[in-house]
């Protein structure tokens, strides 16, 4: 995702109306690496500017999405998670309790298909999902 100024720019080049609610849903997702879902993000926004609708933030994260500068991810966790860093391929580590989810790099060695599973098909992308516990999670399992 690009910087909140540049989106601004990004946004009025795209003819959409830039609000100062909608610059401040930019800052909340900058650098912002939880994944976090809209509603979330809203209460984030809404700690800053209490005049953030949903609606507002739905909307918003939507038309980012139209342009590529996020991603809204299904990862099993029962919602849809808004992904920043758009730019760079990267792994996920999610945790089927609390659903958190983590940026994980790819490795150099990406996962090969079994020979005979390609079947014609051309791969443009693999990401691969690493479900389990976080460590708080993995704590109270202990206990
Ligand atoms: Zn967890
Ligand atoms: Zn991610």
């Amino acid at each position: 995702m690009r910087t909140p100024e540049a989106l601004t720019d990004r946004f009025r080049e795209e003819g959409l109306r830039v609000t100062p609610q909608r610059q401040c849903i930019f800052r909340h997702l900058w650098g912002d690496d939880s994944h976090p879902t809209v509603e979330a993000l809203h209460e984030r926004v809404r700690d800053e500017m209490s005049t953030v609708s949903l609606k507002t933030v739905y909307q918003t994260v939507h038309d980012l999405a139209d342009m590529g500068e996020v991603r809204l991810i299904d990862l099993g966790t029962g919602t849809q998670r808004v992904d920043p860093n758009a730019e760079e391929t990267h792994h996920h580590l999610v945790c089927v309790r609390c659903g958190m989810i983590r940026d994980v790099p790819v490795p150099e060695e990406v996962p090969r298909l079994p020979s005979g599973a390609r079947r014609g098909f051309s791969v443009d992308s693999v990401e691969v999902n690493y479900r389990g516990l976080c460590d708080a999670c993995a704590s109270v399992a202990d206990d």
